[in-house]
């Protein structure tokens, strides 16, 4: 068995473990794998292990291996988006979870009016408050929630947030905690064209955690193709 095999399916085996202990369905967690500076011949092999969803962060490198692999997979855009890249991004990515503005999600809606789609997004939220760069912060969350809804191209289906990089367990599961609450509060208002379906939160080092607090899309890149190693 590989090691990228190997690596899947510990992975699955935790998801699973985990959906026991909080009595939810393992069927329900989406492992996007992050394959970012990752050879198209390793995401083949990753496709080849089971995996269905690819989370990327950069639509300039997508861009380069789309073609190679195509809609055989769902496509996650997990990174910052620039507006002047937005046009690109509504063609290739099924869920665009990294939306924090409402400039943003008013291009992406204008974007994918043009080719008639509906896009799919999550918004992303600076939960700890800290100096991440991006992200909207709690407060401005269920505002931005109405607006977006209210933009005919899109769907908001959810919401994702990254811990900090230093951090500790225990601060990591009060972030997921908050998102998760934070996400509740939202589907309360039962806002138009808005459905908080997922939680997109949990990387390599803290997706345990993130399972056991709700957790239904983890995005785990060197915890299945090992260390990246920077371009
Ligand atoms: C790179 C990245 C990940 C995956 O990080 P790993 O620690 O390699 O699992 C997840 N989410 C986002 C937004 C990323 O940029």
């Amino acid at each position: 068995m590989s090691a990228i095999q190997q690596n899947i399916e510990e992975i699955y085996a935790i998801i699973q473990q985990k959906k026991m202990l909080t009595g939810q369905e393992p069927g329900n967690v989406t492992l996007v794998a992050v394959t970012k500076t990752i050879s198209v011949e390793k995401i083949k092999e990753a496709i080849g292990c089971g995996i269905g969803d690819i989370g990327e962060n950069k639509v300039q490198e997508v861009r380069q291996k789309y073609p190679f692999i195509g809609d055989t997979v769902r496509w996650h855009l997990i990174g910052h988006l620039q507006a002047n890249k937005v046009k690109e991004a509504v063609r290739i990515f099924d869920l665009i979870h990294s939306v924090d503005t409402l400039s943003l999600a008013v291009e992406i809606n204008k974007q994918a009016q043009k080719i008639n789609k509906i896009q799919d997004i999550l918004l992303e939220v600076n939960i700890s408050g800290e100096t991440s760069k991006f992200g909207c912060k709690q407060e401005e969350a269920i505002a931005l929630a109405g607006m977006a809804g209210q933009l005919a191209h899109l769907r908001l289906k959810g919401l994702m947030t990254m811990a900090p990089f230093e951090t500790t367990e225990q601060m990591s599961r009060s972030i997921f905690r908050g998102l998760k609450e934070l996400a509740g509060r939202i589907r309360d208002r039962k806002l138009l064209n808005v459905e908080m379906r997922y939680l997109s939160m949990g990387m390599t080092s803290d997706y345990e955690i993130a399972l056991e607090e709700g957790a239904n899309i983890i995005r785990i890149g060197t915890g299945i193709f090992g260390e990246r190693v920077r371009p």
